[in-house]
């Protein structure tokens, strides 16, 4: 990995896309904060095909503008990244997903790099870590947690109003997170989302600026949702997105289907046509203890796949190769859903 410190804003590219270009490798960036004696972590771009918080980083780089903290800042997969078309690829194609990879054994090579990272954290004791994303369909923005606490809340809350709090465990950074450092996952919104560079660009500044990152503002809402599930396809599953069956397929799944993200979702709705080959094999819906709920969540009548209770559903990708590589998209009872209020 290379290491940059505290370089000079004439060292970047004018643009992220040949800022990234030109590192061509995972990147570690240190830059010294006003106050020397603390330290915060970012990590972005752990997806490639996910811009918006290196558009934010590289902006802020450019300006020059010194943090209130030390800054160490990790941009992991600009090698997935940059394989043309630019932002395609989610991970370097044969390799694991980097966001699944921040649990032992680290033996192959995105293994390694989160090894690296966390290895590299462990040394600078940052008080807190964010890690940037954003979704892969169009989406509102919203954070994830693995943690309920007010610090958690308080991170999520420089960004967004919206926090899931998650007790899956699949490897992702923020699952490292601990009392001692808060670690969040921020999803800013869709990759093709404009608002989505700005919540980045607008939550990222507080984050380098702001004394106190850790302690919820006085009246400030969140809305929570707990106990996500994912709806998960079979490895070999055919799909397809469109407005009515395609033949051949396992599942086609309605075409404007990330439509659905953060609505309210009522007991019926479609989501898309079950094959007749695999049928009902070709989904499944697992919880945090890998207990088969699916019932509980979706019903299938003929060939129609509609969600079984009111629900509320998010993550919702609309590519094919992220469904079946990770999942169609999370759900979480809609009676679950609180506002946070302090
Ligand atoms: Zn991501």
């Amino acid at each position: 990995m290379k290491k940059l410190f505290n370089p000079s804003p004439d060292l970047f590219e004018e643009s992220p896309e040949d800022f990234i270009r030109n590192l061509s490798e995972p990147v570690m960036i240190f830059k010294e904060g006003a106050n020397k004696t603390r330290t915060r972590g970012i990590v972005t771009l752990l997806h490639g095909n996910e811009p918006s918080g290196l558009r934010a980083v590289h902006k802020w780089l450019k300006s020059g503008i010194q943090p209130l903290c030390n800054i160490v800042c990790f941009i992991p997969s600009i090698p997935a990244a940059i394989i043309d078309p630019i932002f395609k690829y989610r991970v370097f194609p044969g390799q694991r997903d980097m966001n699944r990879c921040f649990l032992p054994p680290y033996n192959d090579e995105p293994g390694k790099r989160a090894e690296e990272i966390l290895q590299i954290f462990s040394e600078y004791q940052p008080e807190c870590i964010i890690d940037v994303h954003n979704t892969s369909g169009h989406s509102p923005d919203f954070g994830v947690v693995t943690f309920e606490d007010s610090a958690h809340e308080a991170l999520v809350s420089l960004f967004t109003d919206r926090m899931i709090v998650t007790d899956l465990r699949l490897g992702a950074l923020m699952e490292t997170s601990s009392s001692k450092c808060p670690v969040v996952t921020i999803e800013c919104g869709g990759a093709e989302d404009p608002s989505a560079d700005e919540v980045a660009n607008i939550g990222l500044d507080k984050y380098l600026h702001q004394d106190n990152v850790l302690q919820l503002e006085h009246g400030h809402h969140l809305d929570l949702y707990r106990h996500p599930v994912r709806l998960e396809l079979a490895p070999d599953c055919v799909v397809a997105y469109s407005d009515s069956y395609i033949l051949g397929t396992d599942l086609t799944v309605l075409s404007d289907v990330d439509k659905f993200n953060f609505g309210e979702v009522e007991r019926g709705e479609l989501i898309g046509w079950l094959g007749s080959k695999k049928g009902i094999a070709g989904v499944s819906v697992k919880d945090s203890q890998g207990c088969d709920v699916f019932d509980k969540y979706f019903e299938v009548k003929g060939h129609q796949l509609l969600t079984a209770q009111a629900l509320k559903l998010f993550m919702i990708t609309t590519r094919p190769d992220i469904a079946i590589g990770d999942c169609l998209l999370y759900a979480t009872a809609e009676s679950e859903h609180d506002i946070l209020d302090t």
